[in-house]
């Protein structure tokens, strides 16, 4: 694999942006380095695009939005139908691009890709979804239908840990439905976006329908702002999504916005103890932590602190991290950034000043061969009560906490103290348990016997509370009424208009 190095970073082309069905190099604007994690390499340059450049990609999309519109919906699934096989074709490409920018393993990426995929899988079958209603004789002589119409011109905002799936929960949704849209990446993850965004033009997306733009706060203000934005979708950290929300909604605007979350794994006694430790390990260790449906604290109820929790530990303590950029694979890739490991370690560090007790401490591995990767370990911090600032923030690293309750009642109760409702789970053999569990736990994505599930893309992702912001999730059926306005046509006929054959032949 070509790495370049932080002395050779200046030389660096920015990512480039696109607009009217052209890639564009912005040379003379700021640029923020993308590195490669794992070695801290800079293997890119992301240009911070202004208002400016942000108002020449929405013109280019409104500009192109009237002829999409008037597309048979047929005919726009068909492009998707052709970007799933040019994403199929160049799936391994896309995986090594995920894995060098965001740094999780490759099997992590491939999962990343694959989802992204199932997204498209669901928006070509999207104009069956956008039929509409009728009713004959509402009334005497009246009839009555639905339709469902494109809004104009959708903004898609999306974070770092998902380079190729965020995005692909959003344009595909919403092109198939008629929009022309804008993408904002991450700044710190844009290449797998831009390779993607290329394969769509390949697959034959007209000029201008989609445009892509890259930056951070200066970028996103012009893009919640700009009058011809009818709609915007945001997945990114609590402050943001509701910054984000309030703002769209402020400026007449469609929002959906999902925030940050902190998801919880009840394990009861009678869990299965094999299935109910991979299903946290995998939870909470998968890409380094860094998911919104991470299984970020295991919930621990009497005796299974005796049967499940030392499993687990020993699981956690025989993780191996390291690059992920090269073979032998490791099970856990590094984090973001280098400014992000030094968070989570600091906040491992008030964890332990707060009282928890450190089981396992990810801060003291060492790595051979990459010394500059931004690694972190596998850490567990047992002994975690409901007020400390590691149960409160979202850590959003390798880190798992363990909290103990004697009973499945209390267990609830703190649960849903938490401001978040992204995802909870239960292990349990107990179908009175799971079912107690499933209708008292506040949170929009429930796992019975299975890992924090992350809904696929036939169904919403749900997140409630301080995880999401607006009304219509991302995904499914909720997506598509997202990007799409209702039109309810009332109609009656009367019989003596000119040319009404059966009138005359009446006289
Ligand atoms: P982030 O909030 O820092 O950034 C998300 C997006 O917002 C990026 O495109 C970024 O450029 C932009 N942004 C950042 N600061 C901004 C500001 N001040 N004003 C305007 N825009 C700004 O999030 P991140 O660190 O990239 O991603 C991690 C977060 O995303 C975590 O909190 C995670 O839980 C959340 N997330 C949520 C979901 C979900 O579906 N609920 C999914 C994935 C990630």
């Amino acid at each position: 694999m070509q790495t370049i190095t932080a002395s050779n970073a200046h030389t660096l082309e920015p990512v480039p942006i696109s607009f009217g069905g052209e890639w564009h190099k912005l040379n003379s604007v700021p640029t923020t380095p993308v590195h490669n994690p794992s070695t801290g390499e800079v293997i890119a340059q992301t240009p911070m695009c202004t208002a400016s450049h942000v108002n020449q990609a929405v013109e280019a999309a409104a500009v192109a939005f009237p002829a999409w519109a008037e597309t048979p919906a047929t005919e726009r699934a068909r492009v998707f139908f052709r970007f799933k096989t040019l994403l199929e074709d160049n799936f391994e490409d896309l995986v090594r691009s995920n894995t060098r920018e965001h740094g999780k393993t490759l099997v992590e990426s491939r999962g990343d890709v694959r989802r992204g995929i199932e997204m498209v899988e669901f928006a070509c079958g999207i104009p069956s979804l956008l039929m509409g209603e009728s009713i004959e004789n509402i009334a005497r002589g009246i009839d009555c239908d639905t339709i469902r119409q494109p809004l104009g011109v959708c903004v898609g905002i999306t974070p770092f840990n998902f380079p190729a799936m965020v995005p692909l929960w959003m344009y595909p949704v919403a092109m198939v439905c008629g929009n022309t849209f804008v993408l904002k990446p991450s700044e710190k993850v844009p290449l797998t976006a831009v390779k993607i965004a290329k394969l769509l033009e390949q697959a034959g997306l007209p000029k201008g329908v989609l445009s892509v733009v890259h930056g951070g706060k200066e970028c996103v203000e012009a893009l919640l702002t700009h009058p011809k934005v009818k709609a915007i979708s945001f997945v990114g950290s609590t402050p943001i999504a509701k910054h984000v929300f309030e703002t769209g909604t402020r400026h007449g605007k469609r929002v959906q916005s999902n925030g940050g979350a902190k998801n919880f794994v009840f394990l009861m006694p009678d869990a299965d103890i094999e299935n109910s430790v991979r299903g946290v390990i995998e939870g909470a260790y998968g890409c380094a932590g860094e998911r919104c449906m991470a299984a970020s604290t295991a919930v621990v109820i009497g005796e299974a602190a005796k049967t499940v929790l030392p499993s687990l530990i020993e699981a956690a303590r025989a993780i191996k991290v390291g690059p992920t950029d090269r073979e032998p694979q490791p099970n856990m890739g590094p984090v973001i950034t280098r400014q992000h490991r030094d968070r989570v370690a600091q906040l491992i560090e008030i964890g332990a000043k707060e009282g928890a007790r450190i089981a396992t401490d990810g801060r003291s591995v060492k790595w051979d061969g990459a010394p500059n990767g931004f690694f972190l370990g596998a850490t567990v911090l047992d002994e975690v009560q409901t007020g400390m600032t590691v149960a409160k923030e979202e850590i959003f690293g390798p880190v798992l906490n363990v909290m103990r309750f004697d009973d499945l009642d209390s267990a609830i109760e703190s649960a849903n103290r938490s401001p978040y409702g992204n995802g909870a789970s239960i292990f349990t053999r107990s179908g009175k348990a799971a079912r107690e569990f499933k209708h008292r736990i506040q949170c929009g994505m429930v796992g019975i016997n299975i890992g924090v599930p992350a809904s696929m893309a036939w169904f919403p992702f749900n997140g409630w509370n301080e995880s999401f912001f607006g009304d219509l999730h991302m995904q499914g059926k909720e997506g598509v009424h997202f990007f799409t306005q209702q039109k309810v046509t009332t109609t009656r006929w009367f019989s003596f208009g000119e040319g009404d054959i059966w009138h005359r032949e009446k006289v």
